[in-house]
């Protein structure tokens, strides 16, 4: 066996409270060298009284063990879980592993072979991982919602425009192409008020909201005022008059916040620009030196600025998120919001760059205003320092993104590498936060998927398959469901197309069979197990979703060509419901996949 690559580590995502009662122990090991693990456990107070024939008694430390599951691998590992319940919420525990007829036992300290279950090391307390307590307060928890909730991502300034005396003065026609990343085509909050009907209809039941706070731009990622709705969007009666009409409909809304940086237009880094180190701001920011901004310096390059800024970008200056003053300021945005407009969610904009103080800070006073509330950052890698709980709920889900991307879009993964890809993204973090996860295929900042499929819908249709019976909270970036295409920013914030002509109406029709699936099988929302199966061709993906009663098998043929393939042996022969099809059938040995095909079996 491979010492060197087994892997664990205590108060980490690989051991972490599921519950209030309930412990998850997760294992890594080399891929395909250990064929069985199990965890070796007790309570570290629990000593008993043992009597040995013709010996003297004694009390030893009283352990157990039981088999750990293997959940999968991602190529170079098999990753191992278990759920235990500690009998007084405390647990030391240690692994005991099975490769080619020999044992081990891995320990906190040390690693080594063993002679069976029955060898004094494995009850040596010193040598074992602990986790030392269940404090509910430490417990992550999220809102239930969540994981019913299908998002609809909105970009206000291109969604639909509702008001026309509300339009900046350079506002194009809204069937015009875009020319420029300045562009206005003069969307706003009344747009979507009136389209409320149309995302009820789709069925999707949460609204991610790109910044809607006062800014110059037309994506407001450079907020000048966050206590004001823009103007060019609408009011604070108008914000609250959606929130309403939204909520009456069960359709929850989340806001995007910039706490990273400001526009440059903010009033405060104004400030310290006309008084330089007399502003009562300066601290407000990361300033280098005096004077700040030197008007006739104006073109320098942008890495010589005197101030921290979100990239090398001039108009967004880094707020000093370490500072009383300016922490108090942001948190009150919060509190303010949350009382006046009941924001349901927060997505946190370059989440990533601002201190784990604040956030802290953050999360509770939202959770405050709002215990339901949902919190989301933008991370786009490993994101476990935020997500223990005491941070945020969930980040936006780049790397299942990108294996989405991989295998259904740009076709450079076979489903064994996109099956790894997933496992890898998944098992990265704790289970509870993979089932409020914020899934996406495309956003404001990525081209579109279409895009990237080649403007092959079929391919669109599969992958929304997949998210929608992938476990966390799949969205939909608007007008993906009528067909929108578009490359890198600008070209994905294209305006939404309204004429019907212009509308793939039975890509829309699709769109709403296949919410409508999800939205009526909990399953395959968020009570089921997700698993992969291993899959005979390399394009076409076998997995389930499955409770201890019900399972869901999902197949699903990204090639123009039709395979017949091998079913997985534990289902032949056996009755399903076709949720697509609406009809009984009966499994054989093999089943043919069309071409671009996908099957919905549910158990009878
Ligand atoms: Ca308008």
């Amino acid at each position: 066996m491979e010492l060197s690559s087994l892997y664990h580590k205590a108060g980490s995502n690989y051991a972490y409270a599921y519950s209030n009662k309930m412990l998850h122990i997760k294992l890594q090991t080399k891929v395909n060298d250990v064929q069985a693990v199990m965890l070796v456990f007790g309570d570290p107070y629990d000593y008993r009284e043992q009597k040995e024939a013709g010996e003297e008694s004694g009390w030893n430390w009283f352990v157990q063990n039981r088999r750990m599951e293997h959940i999968g691998t991602d190529g170079l590992h098999d990753y191992w879980l278990i759920e235990v319940e500690p009998y007084r919420r405390r647990l030391r525990y240690a692994f005991y592993l099975e490769s080619e007829g020999l044992h081990y036992l891995y320990g906190e300290r040390k690693t080594y072979q063993v002679t069976g279950t029955t060898d004094p090391r494995l009850s040596d307390q010193k040598n074992f991982f602990a986790f030392p307590y269940i404090n509910s307060v430490d417990v992550y928890s999220a809102p239930d919602w969540v994981k019913d909730t299908i998002w609809y991502q909105i970009f206000p300034e291109r969604f639909a425009n509702g008001d026309m005396t509300n339009d900046p003065k350079d506002t194009k026609n809204w069937n015009d192409p875009l020319s420029s990343s300045r562009d206005h085509y003069g969307g706003d909050l009344q747009g979507v008020i009136e389209q409320l009907d149309y995302l009820e209809e789709l069925g999707v039941n949460g609204i991610y909201f790109t910044p809607i706070f006062h800014s110059h731009s037309n994506h407001k990622y450079d907020t000048i005022d966050y206590l004001k709705v823009d103007p060019h969007f609408g009011d604070k009666e108008k914000l609250k008059e959606l929130v309403k009409k939204a909520h009456d409909r069960g359709i929850r809304v989340m806001l995007d916040i910039v706490f990273n940086h400001c526009g440059f237009f903010f009033a405060q880094f104004q400030d310290v620009l006309e008084h330089g180190e007399a502003s009562a701001y300066k601290d407000w920011f990361h300033i280098h030196e005096f004077p700040v901004y030197d008007k006739a310096n104006e073109l320098r390059s942008s890495k010589e600025l005197h101030f921290d800024t979100f990239a090398f970008t001039p108009s967004m200056p880094k707020l000093n998120t370490e500072n009383p003053q300016m922490k108090e300021y942001l948190l009150n945005i919060i509190r303010y919001w949350s009382d006046e407009a009941a924001i349901d969610g927060w997505r946190l904009d370059v989440a990533n760059e601002v201190d784990h103080q604040f956030w802290r800070e953050f999360r509770k006073v939202a959770k405050e205003r709002n215990p339901e509330v949902y919190i989301v950052g933008e991370v786009w890698h490993d994101a476990n320092p935020w997500l223990g709980g005491d941070q945020f709920d969930a980040v936006m889900n780049y790397p299942l993104n990108d294996a989405v991307l991989g295998f259904f879009a740009k076709q450079e993964l076979n489903c064994e590498e996109f099956a790894q890809e997933v496992s890898h993204a998944n098992f990265q973090y704790p289970k509870h936060v993979n089932d409020h996860m914020y899934n996406l295929i495309d956003s404001h900042d990525t081209p579109r998927f279409l895009h990237q499929a080649g403007e092959n819908k079929e391919l669109l249709k599969l992958a929304y398959v997949f998210m929608m019976t992938h476990t966390g909270s799949p969205s939909i970036y608007y007008g993906n469901e009528v067909g929108m295409t578009g490359g890198q920013d600008p070209d994905c914030r294209r305006p939404m197309r309204w004429n019907t002509e212009d509308q793939d109406i039975e890509l829309m029709a699709f769109m709403k069979q296949l919410i409508r699936i999800r939205k009526d099988h909990d399953v395959l929302r968020d009570r089921g197990e997700f698993r992969f199966h291993k899959s005979e061709h390399s394009d076409i993906l076998v997995y389930q979703r499955s409770t201890e009663k019900e399972v869901y098998l999902i197949l699903i043929n990204r090639s123009n060509q039709s395979h017949r393939i091998r079913l997985p042996e534990e289902i032949h022969n056996r009755s399903f419901l076709d949720l697509w099809r609406n009809e009984q059938i009966t499994t054989e040995d093999h089943m043919e996949l069309k071409p671009y095909g996908f099957i919905l079996l549910k158990n009878m």
